[in-house]
């Protein structure tokens, strides 16, 4: 399945909602949610109004799941199936699941902006995982795992701005952030309730038990 390669700002447009896919940008008045509320496309630019069915908006909340945690379709549904195997309920088990991403969790400890940005960061070799350089945006992390930079990477540009902005940075309460060697660990696993959720996990749970 081909990857979303389009603009981010036409994704949260069309979801109606700030999926916060643009860094530092999504919190100015930049914010294309906030110039403009509508929709993309012709319709919607006439003011005709959008109507969605119960399975129309269960996609729509599938859709901002996959598309807040930069996951493919069928990466996403082969974690649906992970979060369904588990005990619990099947909509908080996803979002734990999304949420022990390894490019997730290096934008909450705030090495990067946005999630595409940490994404992009995992992808060009830039990050260990428990000491090993790592590649996978995907791979999970489970509690007691380091997360650090490689050696080489430090030297970039990138690595310096990050550091010298880390400081002003809080990370949530089950990560822990070494500022001066920039090593995060996983405390302990996230709970539903410490997770800011952007979507609707019953309606996920919906759209796939058809
Ligand atoms: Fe979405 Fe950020 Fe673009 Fe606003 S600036 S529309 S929140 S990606």
């Amino acid at each position: 399945m081909a990857r979303y390669i389009g603009p981010n700002c036409r994704v949260c447009r069309r979801n109606g909602e700030k999926l916060f896919l643009k860094g530092g940008r999504c919190y100015t008045p930049k914010c294309s949610v906030d110039k403009r509320p509508k929709p993309p496309g012709q319709a919607a630019g006439r003011g005709r109004r959008r109507r969605f069915s119960d399975r129309g908006l269960q996609l729509r909340e599938k859709q901002k799941a996959r598309y807040t945690y930069g996951a493919l379709e069928r990466q996403f549904r082969k974690t649906f199936n992970l979060a369904e195997k588990q005990a619990g309920i099947t909509g908080e088990n996803l979002l734990v699941l999304l949420e022990r991403r390894l490019d997730n969790v290096i934008y909450r400890l705030g090495f990067a902006d946005s999630r595409p940005q940490a994404r992009q960061l995992v992808l060009h070799g830039h990050i260990m995982l428990n000491g090993r350089r790592t590649d996978v945006p995907s791979c999970l992390v489970s509690e007691g795992d380091t997360v650090g930079w490689r050696e080489g990477s430090k030297k970039s540009e990138y690595f310096k701005l990050a550091a010298e902005n880390i400081g002003a940075r809080t990370v949530l309460n089950w990560l822990s952030l070494d500022r001066e060697n920039m090593v995060g660990q996983i405390l302990s696993l996230p709970t539903p309730d410490e997770i800011d959720s952007r979507f609707d996990g019953k309606a996920v749970v919906e759209y796939y038990s058809r």
